[in-house]
């Protein structure tokens, strides 16, 4: 039977101009992340560099990583991203990663991995994992996908984790341990040298969360700003997560997971002939896979290069800080922490009288878009280079934000704002 016009799908193919214009009409009401108006969920190193991961991305589009005997071209991509990255995390030359889909898909895998380990060498059947209340949802997500117990330790007052509360509660049924390079709700860099130290004493995994930190620390270092230790540097530490869709300023899509070794990366490896259609084995979670994030990656790391990382880094460090010192000096306003990369997150100085959410409505209605997150109810942004230049106009709404808030407040009783959320679900 024929569809009936007006239906989801349309009787007749419209022409490619059309269905293209009509897209780029449903972006009207989405945050202006080209113009540096979103503080979370995307960056940009410019038109330039978007314009080479969406060239790059439309190449390999098509393409499937499924197989890379079938495609040697997408092998190679990620193997020499990969060892990009792993010059990053100083992983010397047993290191050995893949690329995976995103943070998430990355810590998934990491869970995944841990809980082989530990079954294969200890014959752990139920396995927990011990990180801080910072520690990212993923992880939550990866222990409740591969049935392991979420022990989650509170963070000390400078939300950084607490060591010894950590080393206590692991136990013999204990395959991971979690630190991260910063962590995202605060920004601040956990002790990663002594949360490997447990690792390293109970010869279980450890790994550093540096999807968020990943790049820039790399090259706040060589900037001269000093870091505490933070990747495979320290003994202990055996794998790491790097998002290159985030401070890679790559297309959506990409990121990487590292292992010391291949020995501790094979555990995340999947194979089976169990079914009528041949061995299949797959590195991630994913069977298809697009070839078009993976290509946007390499070609984005490689138009920037080296000295590109670093100035970005540096743009972005520096509208970090001016962010920092705008907060600092509103009165209204509590830094949470001072931030360690380009992360920082900020509430209330008297949440009696300011509703933290009520100004991130504010700031939306003046095209600003800033995470919420809580305990505590709190505003969060991630600063990245497209900011720029940027600060001074956001501090001027922030200011009128502020002001309008009071103005309302003087005359009716305060509202709350809308909570939001890091992620929806539809
Ligand atoms: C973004 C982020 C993740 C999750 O990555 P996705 O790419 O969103 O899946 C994990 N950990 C940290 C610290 C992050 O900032």
């Amino acid at each position: 039977m024929p569809l009936a016009s007006g239906g989801p799908l349309p009787l007749h193919g419209v022409s490619r101009d059309d269905v293209l214009a009509r897209l780029d009409a449903f972006k009207a009401n989405d945050v202006r992340w080209r113009d540096g108006r979103a503080f979370t969920l995307a960056y940009s190193a410019g038109d330039d560099v978007l314009a080479v991961a969406e060239a790059a991305y439309s190449r390999f589009a098509s393409e499937n990583a499924l197989n890379t005997d079938a495609f040697p071209s997408l092998r190679r991509i990620q193997s020499e991203v990969v060892a990009a990255v792993g010059g990053w995390l100083q992983a010397g030359d047993e290191g050995a990663g893949f690329m995976t889909t995103g943070g998430t898909e990355s810590i998934l895998l990491t869970v995944k991995a841990a809980r082989e380990r530990g079954r294969k060498e200890k014959g752990i059947s139920s396995p927990n994992v011990v990180l801080p209340t910072s520690a990212h949802a993923a992880f939550e997500k990866g222990c409740y996908y591969f049935g392991l117990e979420s022990r989650r330790i509170p963070v000390l007052d400078d939300w950084r984790a607490d060591v010894a509360a950590m080393a206590a509660a692991t136990d013999d049924n204990t395959v991971l341990v979690v630190g991260s390079a910063p962590q995202y709700p605060q920004g601040v860099i956990d002790p990663i040298a002594e949360v490997a130290a447990i690792a390293a004493g109970r010869d279980i995994n450890c790994h550093v969360d540096a999807c968020m930190g990943g790049v820039t620390l790399a090259y706040l270092a060589r900037l001269g700003h000093a870091i505490p230790p933070w990747n495979f540097a320290v003994p202990g530490v055996t794998s790491m997560s790097v998002d290159l869709h985030k401070f890679g300023y790559t297309a959506k899509g990409a990121s990487v997971i590292m292992y010391r070794n291949k020995y501790l990366r094979d555990f995340q490896i999947y194979m089976t002939d169990n079914w009528l259609g041949g061995l299949y084995g797959s590195s991630g979670i994913l069977g298809t896979k697009g070839g078009g994030a993976m290509a946007a990656a390499w070609a984005v790391m490689h138009h920037l290069g080296d000295d590109g990382y670093l100035r970005l880094t540096g743009a972005a460090r520096k509208a970090c800080e001016q962010l920092a010192a705008v907060i600092d000096e509103t009165p209204e306003l509590q830094l949470r922490a001072q931030p360690a990369t380009t992360l920082l997150s900020f509430g209330a100085s008297d949440p009696n009288s300011l509703d933290i959410f009520s100004l991130a409505d504010a700031l939306w209605r003046r095209g600003w878009y800033l995470d919420r997150q809580g305990p505590p109810p709190s505003l969060h942004c991630t600063v990245n280079a497209i900011h720029e230049g940027k600060i001074d106009e956001f501090a001027a709404d922030l200011r009128s934000a502020l002001d309008e808030l009071a103005d309302l407040n003087s005359t009716t009783p305060r509202s709350a704002g809308a909570q939001g959320a890091y992620g929806t679900v539809e």
